[in-house]
């Protein structure tokens, strides 16, 4: 089909509300208008390649064509596209299950599945509440997160998280829980390290945990849930929590008996360079955490499939007879939806056959050592993240830290030059956001931090 360039970019603005986008400015600038992918790239209406550096926000993790995946979507449209889930099984969401419980920590043994990352918190915090619900428990009606901590823009979601940027204005609608200062190094309220680095390099008291643990242990009678997410908060700015600081929030909440949600969305399958955060000694040892939210990742990047794994212990108290009404009174029309199973079917076993984790070691350690260059840099200020989820801070003043106004755009300024040098980038506010596909190679790594150098210092901030 021969479409007309012109037209496609005429009723994009004319017909699309983007997300997170302001359309007065999209409306009255250049479109990228993508057609295509091929591999780690992603190409344009006009033939133009663009590395995508921010893996299509974060899920992709094999490239664009992989041919497992989409085989395995194929087929399994030959056979049905969609069946319900709701008192139904399918074949393809039954696998997935199983083979989702043998990956994760083994105390998770029950799958809930949803469309996107905002709906598995949704799904966790309606099983966290409902569990003290019908445990008799009732007076838990809060949660304890992060400020600037993010799971999604629905409506739990969003009351869970802490972003007053993104969600500020639907503050009263929200419900209300306690937030901790987050740990974010770079501009730590008890310590002034010059960076993250610094900071990891002599330690601290880490007296921001303490903060949450005292939350924790304060409000522990009237809190269902303490969600953090999987080792990075990733819109926050890709902070990396601290070593040591989930694990000691998954402690505490174990003495004060309470569910303790770890979300995944992000960090999940490979991202950080492990498998998953909670692929950890002590959190095992714990059987923390009570719930797991997974999704973007899962399917490689291919369909919108979401997961809300959790223990015996949480899904027995929903079991009763029927007209108890004890079931967990949620689903959407396309829960458990073949299409997505299959894809993430196929996505783990690429996994399993490739041995993805222990490959991708070598090109995060790459990836950290080439974007060390960046710090010489005027308005770097701070070079953070885990594996493949890197922040780049840029900042005013690199002496006192004083930021960019929001408004100035700095982020965006620098990836309008990385798109120039064949680079997509979307940062977040003044943080420049890397978090490109696991299968990006050497080559491509280092034209990126190349790039990235060169984008900065033109940006002329
Ligand atoms: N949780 C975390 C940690 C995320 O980073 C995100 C999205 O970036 C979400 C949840 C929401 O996922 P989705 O955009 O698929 O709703």
């Amino acid at each position: 089909m021969n479409i007309d360039k012109n037209l496609l970019e005429k009723w994009d603005k004319e017909y699309i509300w983007h997300p997170y986008t302001q359309m007065k400015e999209y409306r009255e600038s250049k479109n990228l208008i993508i057609e295509r992918g091929e591999g780690n790239y992603l190409i344009d209406i006009y033939g133009n390649k663009y590395l995508d550096a921010v893996s299509s926000i974060w899920c992709n993790l094999f490239g664009h064509n992989r041919r497992e995946i989409i085989e395995a979507i194929k087929n399994q449209a030959d056979k049905i596209c969609h069946s319900t889930l709701l008192g139904c099984g399918n074949v393809p969401s039954i696998l997935l299950a199983k083979k989702l419980i043998d990956i994760t920590p083994k105390h998770l043994t029950k799958v809930f599945y949803s469309e996107d990352g905002a709906e598995a918190v949704e799904i966790a915090v309606k099983m966290a509440y409902q569990y003290y619900v019908l445990r008799g428990d009732k007076g838990r009606t809060k949660f304890i997160s992060v400020k600037e901590g993010y799971h999604g823009d629905t409506f739990g979601a969003m009351s869970v998280g802490g972003s007053e940027l993104f969600h500020g204005v639907f503050k009263p609608l929200l419900f209300k829980g306690y937030h901790a200062n987050p740990p974010y190094c770079y501009r730590c309220r008890y310590y002034n390290f010059k960076d993250t680095d610094e900071r990891n390099e002599k330690g601290c008291n880490m007296e921001c945990l303490n903060e949450m643990i005292n939350l924790i242990e304060k409000h522990a009678d009237e809190v269902f849930c303490v969600i953090l997410e999987g080792g990075v908060m990733g819109s926050a700015g890709m902070i990396p929590f601290p070593d040591g600081y989930i694990e000691e929030v998954a402690k505490a909440c174990k003495e004060n008996d309470i569910i303790f949600i770890l979300d995944e969305v992000a960090t999940g399958f490979g991202r950080t360079g492990k498998m998953f955060f909670c692929d950890n000694e002590k959190l095992k040892k714990l059987e923390k955490p009570d719930i797991l939210c997974l999704g973007k990742g899962i399917t490689g990047g291919y369909l919108p499939l979401a997961a809300t794994l959790t223990t015996d212990e949480i899904y027995n108290q929903f079991l009763g007879e029927f007209g108890e009404s004890k079931q967990l009174y949620h689903g959407h029309t396309y829960t458990g939806n073949q299409l997505l199973c299959s894809a993430a079917l196929a996505t783990l076993e690429i996994f399993e056959k490739e041995n993805v984790i222990e490959k991708i070691q070598p090109k995060i350690d790459l990836l950290h050592r080439e974007l060390r260059k960046l710090k010489e840099l005027e308005h770097v200020g701070d070079i953070r993240g885990k594996g493949f989820m890197v922040g780049i801070e840029l900042v005013k003043n690199k002496e006192t830290k004083e930021p960019y106004p929001y408004g100035y755009k700095a982020g965006y300024r620098v990836a309008e030059k990385l798109l120039e040098k064949g680079v997509y980038m979307r940062p977040i506010g003044n943080v420049i956001i890397i978090c490109p596909p696991l299968s990006i190679t050497k080559e491509e790594i280092k034209y990126l931090c190349n790039a990235l150098y060169e984008a900065i210092k033109e940006a002329d901030l």
